[in-house]
């Protein structure tokens, strides 16, 4: 079937669904392999639950008329997402970076959706399946969309920007994240750019942080807009407050780090005529959820949770932002950050050694990783059992504590304890 056809398909049935436990009434099903699954051999059971059509690549032995063979999959459902996103024609701001993207893509979600229908990647779908699926998620009253992508390796953006085809742009920053899969910061900068690359050959727009010498360099001869001038970091005691030209925005997020995100959401708004005053309306009342930066309040305890994920930049900017913070006594605890390859060790003892050199009380380090390196003052653990069964965690009183680890320690547990 010609993907001009499949997409005449799409608009009578505008759903996708990947996952037979989860099939709405009358979706296309694509049978996507994964790992550890083939899909192909749920394509049956995804029409008995209620699919109007499987999309496959295997031979079903079926005269079934609401099985589509095609190739590959994958690549048709990329090419439907490119297509579709074509046939809408409207305005798609691709946005990648190390750290900061899902809270900038959901910034400026709530501040574009004051004004139009605003469709953004649902959660963190921001990888080769996801980017199609956020794009299919639009329709004809979607006015602009927002894509988040992600990778871990190179080519990845240069992918994921050919699908989705972003007419803007934006980068975070380039941080130390993935350096395993990138080979190191170069190639973050590197693999990062192919959104720049993307746009310049297209002749789109991007959003830059003039603030960032590497964001300078990579962005040399775009059609370029920075930061709005006007727009200043007044504190982050705990929480962002921003100036903006005769406004004072006050944000729910923790850290200096997030003024980046928050400026570079005010700027897109601007830029797309949001009335100053709705984007203020717009990020006073945005909330982060999922363990991105929430405080929350135990006992005597005041709790800093980033525990949604950690590498050594984002743990970085927690620990000298946590440290600026009046309150005392601080407590930390930090979980082991994964894929930092051949330089996991060092990055883990450079971070330990921030966190001593720091105004701490406490400092507890909890994962294989943070057990095998020297500390002086912190106190490590080889797992989360190992952390929870050694501390009475009793003896916390009064105290503000902060809990930032990657996805795989699921720090959040610690709460429990609390
Ligand atoms: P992922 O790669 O998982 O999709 P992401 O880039 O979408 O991550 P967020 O989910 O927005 O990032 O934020 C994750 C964590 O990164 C936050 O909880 C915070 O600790 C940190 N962070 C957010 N923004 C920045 C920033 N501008 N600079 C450094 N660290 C940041
Ligand atoms: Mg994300």
């Amino acid at each position: 079937m010609t993907i001009n056809k499949l997409h005449s398909l799409f608009l009578k049935h505008p759903t996708v669904d990947t996952d037979t436990r989860k099939i709405r009434e009358n979706s296309i099903f694509f049978a996507l392999k994964g790992e550890n699954f083939n899909g192909n051999f749920f394509a049956l059971k995804a029409l008995k639950n209620g699919a109007k059509y499987a999309i496959v690549d295997e031979d079903l032995n079926t005269n079934n008329e609401h099985i589509i063979n095609v190739t590959d999959v994958l690549k048709t459902l990329q090419q439907l997402a490119t297509y579709h996103r074509n046939y809408l024609s409207i305005p798609i701001i691709g946005l990648t970076g190390s750290n900061g993207k899902t809270t900038t893509k959901e910034l400026m979600h709530a501040v574009l959706h004051k004004k139009y229908n605003c469709t953004a990647t649902v959660g963190n779908l921001n990888n080769h399946i996801g980017v199609p699926l956020t794009l299919l998620s639009m329709n004809d009253e979607t006015e602009i969309g927002i894509v988040e992508m992600g990778a871990n390796h190179l080519k990845e953006i240069e992918l994921l920007s050919d699908i989705a085809q972003p007419n803007y742009g934006l980068i975070t920053n380039f941080g130390k994240a993935h350096l395993e899969g990138f080979g190191g910061l170069e190639g973050v900068i590197k693999g990062k750019s192919e959104l720049y690359n993307y746009i310049k050959d297209s002749k789109g727009i991007v959003f830059v942080n003039q603030h960032d010498p590497i964001q300078i360099k990579q962005a040399k001869g775009l059609n370029q807009i920075g930061i709005d001038s006007s727009i200043q970091l007044v504190n982050s005691q705990p929480f962002v407050k921003v100036s903006f030209e005769d406004l004072q925005i006050q944000s729910n997020l923790i850290g200096d780090y997030n003024f980046n995100n928050i400026a570079l959401a005010i700027t897109i708004g601007n830029y797309f005529k949001v009335n100053k005053n709705q984007i203020k309306e717009a990020l006073e009342t945005y909330i982060p959820t999922n363990n991105r930066s929430q405080i929350i309040k135990k006992k005597s305890n005041k709790i800093i949770l980033d525990a949604y994920n950690a590498n050594p930049s984002s743990m970085r900017v927690a620990l000298e932002n946590f440290n600026t913070l009046k309150e005392q006594p601080k407590i930390v605890i930090l979980g082991d950050m994964f894929e930092l390859g051949t330089t996991s060790n060092e990055e883990h003892q450079t971070i330990s050694e921030l966190a001593e050199n720091l105004n701490f009380e406490k400092i507890f380090l909890v994962g294989e990783n943070f057990s095998s390196i020297k500390t002086r003052k912190a106190s490590n653990f080889e797992s989360f059992s190992e952390f929870i069964n050694n501390i009475d965690f009793s003896t916390f009183k009064h105290s503000t504590i902060l809990i930032k680890g990657s996805r795989g320690m699921a720090l959040e547990r610690v709460l429990d304890f609390l």
